[in-house]
């Protein structure tokens, strides 16, 4: 089967983000780059009963090349993100807390240091049918830079060089979402500066060594 291991890991993704809470049934989607393929959960399909051989493959340009299932109707969203960036996953899904932060925000402000580990500052790409030529543009536009972007009135999208790290990076933008949402309800929260943010960057490339005890 062509890309058989990539299908398999996307089965097991599947459950996954079903598992975490990340996705309800049908409302996501995976993909996993190979050269100029792609394999792709299917169209309408829950994700935590995926089989590998339900899960179609196309090239790059958006041809069915195997599966008897047509691929995820975001499938023109995953193959724009796959055109501008070197990236080998991408993970879509509706999850709870990100789409609270896309349907009433322009971005996701920094008020946690995490938010680095997603390249920065999140934009929610402006709002456009799912599906469309345009989605795929506002989402590719909104993630210029960034292992993350929201999508207006809709979900999230992450992206990584394996499906592990495009999970763990869906898991880590639920997770900011969550807390900016939670702290939000108790004040106004505290968004960290550009100067704070160069200083976390800073203290990453330089972290402290520990002297070993002598004797
Ligand atoms: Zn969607």
């Amino acid at each position: 089967m062509l890309l058989a291991e990539q299908r398999r890991l996307l089965c097991e993704y599947g459950r996954r983000v079903v598992g975490t809470g990340l996705v309800l049934g049908t409302s996501g989607n995976l993909s996993v780059r190979v050269g100029d393929l792609v394999a792709v959960t299917p169209a309408g399909g829950a994700l935590d009963r995926l089989e590998p051989e339900s899960c179609p493959v196309v090239d790059i340009e958006g041809h069915l090349v195997d599966g008897d299932l047509q691929p995820s109707s975001e499938t023109p969203m995953h193959l724009a993100v796959y055109a501008s960036a070197d990236v080998r996953a991408v993970v879509h899904t509706h999850s709870t807390f990100g789409t609270v932060i896309a349907t009433t925000m322009t971005e996701l402000p920094p008020v946690h240091y995490n938010t680095l580990l997603l390249g920065g500052t999140v934009r929610v790409a402006d709002y456009a049918t799912y599906g469309t030529p345009e989605l795929a543009a506002n989402v590719r536009a909104a993630l210029d830079g960034r292992r993350a972007a929201l999508l207006a009135n809709h979900g999230g999208v992450t992206v990584g060089g394996d499906l592990e790290a495009a999970f763990e990076a869906a898991r880590l933008l639920e997770w900011l979402c969550e807390v900016y949402i939670r702290a939000r309800s108790v004040g106004e929260p505290r968004v960290l500066t550009e100067e704070q943010l160069a200083a976390v960057v800073h203290r990453s490339r330089n972290p402290p060594r520990f002297p070993r005890r002598e004797g």
